[in-house]
């Protein structure tokens, strides 16, 4: 199967090819994105209405590109999959819409995706994760801990109760000065900083349920913080350090318990699939690989560039969707709001 998959949710414009053979295995064969970051760095995080004209503005060279590069004609392609939600409206729409005029236009079929099932399926287009598994989703609008069992099929253990983990990073990054998205910028100066210099606290942790608060954290960060300002360059990257100490504990204790949790309903779990622009953080990853391990199972983590807002990832769900015969017609409206447990899968009583 050859999918072409769009992607406009947040502040990525993208598109790729990709095609899923019968036995499961997945080749990208093309994967453009365009990011709007420095058009909203001087907000310190997203405008809706920024993105939205923004991606009006190249949603079709990129499309272009995706194909040109992937040397697959329209004609080629076995169906036109686009996310259609949750986002931010105006982005899902210019996204949601471009992918129905083609579909429309070539004939093909439209697969309206959900992007948290795309960051879901992602793992099995870069390394063949058999379902089922347990999907730590980690980006700056969710945290989730997810059993996978097919695809359409998600069972939700936990998520956070307040801010995301990304979030987190990104106020955490804004409170101490440091620019916009904070991920990669807390990271690098956590790398020069003392981890155990400030003691932040680590709410839930060690909890029944694998929930997740992020907020008392970030007042902590706030409150050390101004203890000591003016912050010198040391004590950024201490704080910084400290911060991403008391994530990368609390994501450890979390998994251990969700991992428990889907043993408990007898559920084996083929791996950890970790998903999200968190997962491009390498504390985070070293620790997940070794708490997988421990718990007798595997850290499968797509590569970076697929963990952030791709095509590809749009395009494969796309693909994983149709191999099963589930398409959406061209009334499919977009979605704000659309939890992963929402979504449709094969009503295998049929
Ligand atoms: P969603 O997918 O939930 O709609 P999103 O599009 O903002 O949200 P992604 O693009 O998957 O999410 O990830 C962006 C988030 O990941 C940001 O909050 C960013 O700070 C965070 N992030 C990126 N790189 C890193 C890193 N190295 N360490 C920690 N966080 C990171
Ligand atoms: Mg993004
Ligand atoms: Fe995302």
């Amino acid at each position: 199967l050859l999918l072409l998959g769009i992607e406009t949710t947040c502040d990525e414009t993208a598109a790729a090819v990709v095609r899923r053979r019968a036995d499961g295995s997945g080749t990208i064969l093309s994967n453009i994105v365009r990011s709007q970051t420095s058009d909203h760095a001087p907000y310190g995080g997203v405008v809706p209405e920024i993105a939205s004209r923004a991606h009006v503005e190249v949603i079709d060279t990129i499309i272009e590109q995706a194909l040109r590069s992937s040397a697959v004609k329209l004609v080629e392609l076995d169906g036109i999959a686009a996310a259609a939600g949750p986002g931010l409206i105006g982005g899902v729409i210019v996204g949601l819409t471009t992918a129905k005029a083609i579909a429309l236009a070539a004939r093909k079929p439209l697969i309206a995706v959900n992007h948290l099932e795309a960051h879901a399926l992602t793992a099995r287009l870069t390394d063949a994760v058999p379902f089922p598994f347990l999907l730590l989703l980690v980006s700056g609008g969710h945290t989730q801990l997810v059993a996978v069992t097919g695809v359409g099929e998600y069972v939700k253990l936990g998520g956070t109760i307040d801010d995301a983990i990304g979030e987190a990073f990104d106020k955490t990054a804004k409170m101490l000065g440091l620019p916009y998205p904070g991920g990669p910028a807390v990271e690098a100066a956590a790398r020069t900083g003392d981890a155990l210099r400030f003691a932040l606290p680590r709410p839930l942790y060690g909890r029944p349920t694998p929930d997740f608060s992020l907020s008392g954290l970030k007042t902590a960060v706030r409150l050390e913080a101004l203890k000591i300002a003016p912050l010198a360059d040391q004590d950024v990257a201490d704080l910084c350090a400290s911060f991403q100490a008391a994530v990368v504990d609390l994501l450890a204790d979390r998994v251990r318990c969700a991992l428990r949790l889907m043993r408990e309903h007898g559920l084996a779990p083929h791996a950890l699939v970790l998903a999200g622009g968190v997962g491009a953080n390498q504390a985070v990853r070293r620790t997940l690989h070794k708490v997988a391990a421990d718990g007798g199972t595997r850290l499968a983590v797509p590569p970076p560039e697929l963990c952030t807002d791709n095509g590809a990832m749009i395009a494969w769900a796309g693909a994983e969707r149709l191999a099963l015969g589930l398409t959406d017609d061209l009334a499919t409206s977009p979605r704000a709001r659309w939890p992963l447990e929402e979504v449709a899968g094969v009503d295998w009583a049929d």
